[in-house]
């Protein structure tokens, strides 16, 4: 994006690449079991005029599931996992259709991506992800990306589309990811239970008192409620990505972002981490945690890295290279980062100085329990 921060209400011309997620309450009218096909239309001219103007976009839409149970007449109700997934293999087709049929009335011509979570949590597919992306929209199509229902299994699925969304968006360097939502923003209580509920405008930084108002609310179709959305919140905002919440409940609802109507902006942090560095904050599954003592943590918040003599504990069963949480004496995330030894070795050098390495394991190993250019502070 530009260099100017948002104000309340920017022009999303303002930005370069933008991400627009849409929920499925939003596209499918389950009473009725069929897409909202008006509304959808009115959307599509949105992305339609920011896609004339230059900017690339991408959509990240739900709602296989949902369309899948109207095609197939399904009960209203929980769905069994494996009935939901076998729903998504009848829903996402019609859903395909429905992106492609409504941006080529714009002769855009859209793509499906359907993603698990192993192809963003994975480097090497990751990047692969990436780079077709990056085709696709070099050739100026709009992808339209969703969770590969069909085929992730509850280890391995986001099983909301907010998160997925913004993981989305910080691996390809979006500068904007829009949140269209049962909800117009974050409040400072659930509006629905509480009159007095205030609308928080911008959110500078998410931090325990943004992560404090963000409930469980959750409509019928969505997994998400605010606080997947507050966690989208943090994975954009550390790598870059500003987020904005709105109300998709209106016809035109980005142009209506652009009119001033009420929304949540959460600014992206002011140094955004590179690449390699936003791909292990936004990791949504460490596979362990580290403590460390207060004297570690000082030297990790002076840029230095993860010694093993600073580690006080070793949690988890991870492998050399995965993602682990780092945690001060008293239990606070400091930061994430890629771990060079696995679990075992780790808890055998772990307060032992770096020169002791050779003699505990048998192998020279690195110096650093995690190296600086593979942490990054703060958290995700
Ligand atoms: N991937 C799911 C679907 O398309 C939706 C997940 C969500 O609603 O966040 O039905």
């Amino acid at each position: 994006m530009s260099a100017k921060a948002p104000t309340k209400t920017p022009a999303l011309t303002d930005f370069r690449r933008i991400v627009i997620k849409v929920g499925s309450s939003l596209l499918v009218d389950s009473a009725a079991g069929r897409v909202k096909e008006s509304w959808l239309a009115s959307l599509a001219d949105d992305i339609a005029r920011l896609h004339k103007g230059k900017r690339d976009v991408m959509v990240v839409s739900s709602g296989s599931i949902a369309l899948g149970r109207s095609v197939l007449k399904l009960p209203r109700g929980v769905l069994k996992l494996e009935d939901s997934q076998a729903a998504a293999a009848v829903g996402q087709i019609a859903l395909a259709r429905t992106w492609s049929e409504v941006l080529g009335r714009h002769d855009i011509t859209a793509s499906q991506i359907l993603v698990t979570l192993d192809d963003t949590e994975e480097r090497r597919r990751y990047l692969n992800a990436r780079s077709t992306i990056d085709k696709l929209l070099e050739w100026r199509s709009v992808p339209v990306i969703n969770e590969n229902d069909t085929v992730a299994t509850s280890e391995i699925r986001y099983g909301d589309n907010d998160r997925l969304a913004a993981r989305v968006a910080t691996m390809v360097s979006a500068d904007l990811l829009v949140l269209l939502s049962d909800i117009d923003g974050l409040y400072d209580a659930p509006p629905a239970n509480n009159p007095n509920a205030r609308h928080i405008p911008l959110v500078p930084r998410i931090g325990a008192e943004i992560e404090a108002m963000a409930g469980d609310a959750a409509s019928d179709h969505s997994r998400g409620g605010m606080r997947t959305k507050v966690e989208a919140g943090k994975i954009a905002t550390t790598a870059g990505t500003h987020m904005v919440i709105a109300s998709g409940h209106v016809d035109h609802p980005l142009k209506s972002i652009e009119s001033g109507a009420r929304a949540t902006w959460f600014l992206a942090s002011g140094n955004p981490v590179t690449s390699r560095k936003r791909w292990i904050a936004g990791s949504l599954e460490p596979k362990g945690t580290l403590t460390i003592d207060a004297g570690a943590a000082s030297a990790l918040r002076s840029g230095k890295s993860l010694l093993p003599a600073g580690v006080i504990r070793v949690d988890g069963n991870f492998g050399r290279g995965d993602a682990v949480v780092i945690r001060g004496p008293d239990g606070a995330e400091i930061g994430r980062g890629l771990v060079a030894y696995d679990a075992g070795d780790a808890a055998k050098i772990m307060r032992k100085s770096s020169s002791d390495i050779l003699l505990i394991l048998g192998i020279e190993g690195r110096a650093e329990m995690v190296h600086r250019d593979d942490l990054v502070l703060g958290g995700a």
